[in-house]
C-alpha cells in the first residue's frame, strides 16, 4: 500500500561524505532519534555501528533503551534526559546531557543510590537557542562541581540555532564567542580530558575550521544539509511510494473530497492514494500544494487531505488502479516536497506515521 524505501548504501555514501569532510581526529556521533527521522531506527543505527560510527544519539531515554533492547552495544548519548527516568537512563548505560543545576543534582543522587563512580554525563551549554541547557554564567558552579568528582565529564557542548544561514551571520558568531570562552573556562580548571563540540550537519559544511573534537550529525546522513551546495554532495536515503487505490473520471464543475476542497474546470480523473494526516501528510498540501510523481509525470494533490487518504489529478496519465506512485524520492525529493507543504525535511520525515511500512535495501 505504502512504504518508505530507506537504501542503505546511500546512507552508507552520506556516512563517507561526512566523514571526508572532518579531520581525522574529529569523532562523529549519529543522531537517531526520532526513529532515525522517520528512517526506521533499527536497521539505520545498526548499519551506522557496522559503518563505525563514533557513538549514536536520542532525544530521549525511551529511545535509547529501545537500541539497547535491539542490542547495540556502543555508546548512546541521551541530548534531553528527563530527571524521572535518569534511573532507567543508568540501568541501560546511556550518556545523559546534564543541563541544569536541577538536573545535575537529580543525576548525582542517582549515581550515588546505584553506588555508580565514573559514570559517563556530558554538560550541554544554553549559548543562545534558549532551549536546553546551563547557561554560561553557571560555568563557574559547573566546575566547581566537577572538581568534586561525581562524574566522568566525557564532553561540553551547546548547539547553533542558525548554523545553515550564509557566514558571517552575526547570531552564530555570538553563541561562537561564548562557546569559546566556556571552552577555555573548561580547559583551564579541569583536569580530566575534555571533548568539546558545537555543529549539527549544516555547521560541519558552513564551519570546517569549529569542527571541534565531536559533531553530531543527524539530517546529513539522511542525505540533506539545509543549502543546495550542501544537498548536492549527499543522497537522501528515502523515497516515500504510494499505490492508487481507485481511480475516478469526473466532470467539469464537480468537486473533490470534504467539503467540496476543489473543483474540477474542465473533465478530468482523480486518483485516490491510501496515504493521508495520519500518515503525516499535513493539512498544507492539496488544494493544488504539492504534487506526486506517476510515471515521471507530475499530478496535483487537489482538495483537502483526508486522515487515510488523498486525490491527485492524473488528467490523462497513463495509469492504473494498483500502479505505484512516488510521493518523494527520485524525481523530487523530501525536501522539496516538504516545501510545498510549508515545511522542513525534519518535519516530514520525522513525523511519517507508523502506518507506513519501512523497506530497506542493504
Ligand atoms: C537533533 C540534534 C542534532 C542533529 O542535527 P542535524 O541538523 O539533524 O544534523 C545535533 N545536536 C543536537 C543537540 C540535536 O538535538
Amino acid at each position: 500500500m505504502n512504504f518508505i524505501e530507506i537504501d542503505l548504501k546511500k546512507l552508507e555514501h552520506n556516512y563517507h561524505t561526512i566523514r571526508r569532510l572532518l579531520n581525522p581526529e574529529t569523532k562523529l556521533i549519529g543522531v537517531v532519534k526520532a526513529n532515525a527521522y522517520g528512517s526506521g531506527v533499527n536497521s539505520i543505527a545498526e548499519k551506522l555501528v557496522a559503518l563505525g560510527i563514533d557513538a549514536l544519539a536520542v532525544a530521549y531515554t525511551e529511545e535509547g533503551i529501545q537500541l539497547r533492547n535491539q542490542g547495540i552495544k556502543g555508546r548512546i548519548l541521551v541530548f534531553y534526559p528527563q530527571i524521572q527516568n535518569f534511573k532507567l537512563l543508568v540501568s541501560a548505560d546511556l550518556e545523559p546531557a546534564l543541563y541544569s543545576k536541577k538536573s545535575w543534582r537529580a543525576f548525582e543522587k542517582n549515581i550515588l543510590d546505584q553506588k555508580k563512580t565514573n559514570y559517563p554525563v556530558h554538560i550541554k551549554y544554553n549559548t543562545g537557542l534558549n532551549r536546553i541547557g546551563f547557561n554560561p554564567a553557571d560555568s563557574k558552579w559547573v566546575l566547581n562541581e566537577i572538581k568534586k568528582g561525581a562524574f566522568s565529564i566525557k564532553s561540553v557542548y551547546s548547539h547553533l540555532g542558525a548554523s545553515e544561514e550564509d557566514r558571517p551571520n552575526e547570531f552564530s558568531e555570538k553563541q561562537m564567542v561564548l562557546f569559546d570562552e566556556i571552552m577555555s573556562d573548561h580547559k583551564k580548571n579541569s583536569k580530566s580530558e575534555t571533548d568539546f563540540h558545537l555543529l549539527n550537519t549544516s555547521g560541519v559544511f558552513n564551519y570546517p575550521e569549529l569542527h571541534l573534537d565531536w559533531v553530531r550529525c543527524g539530517i546529513g546522513l539522511y542525505g540533506f544539509a539545509n543549502q543546495p551546495q550542501w544537498n548536492q554532495k549527499l543522497k537522501p536515503i528515502s523515497k516515500l511510494i504510494s499505490t492508487i487505490t481507485q481511480i475516478h473520471s469526473i466532470k467539469s464543475g464537480e468537486t473533490v473530497g470534504y467539503n467540496c476542497g476543489w473543483t474540477a474546470h474542465e473533465n478530468t480523473r482523480i486518483a485516490v492514494l491510501p496515504i493521508g494526516h495520519a500518515d503525516g501528510i499535513a493539512r498544507h498540501y492539496g488544494q493544488g500544494n504539492g504534487w506526486v510523481s506517476i510515471q515521471g509525470e507530475k499530478a496535483l494533490i487537489v482538495g483537502n487531505i483526508c486522515m487515510d487518504m488523498i486525490m491527485v489529478e492524473i488528467k490523462n496519465l497513463p495509469c492504473d488502479e494498483g500502479d505505484e506512485v512516488e510521493i518523494f524520492g527520485a524525481v523530487y525529493t523530501a525536501e522539496v516536497f516538504a516545501e510545498e507543504g510549508n515545511t522542513i525535511s525534519y518535519e516530514l520525515l520525522s513525523g511519517l506515521g507508523k502506518r507506513i511500512e519501512r523497506r530497506i535495501i542493504k
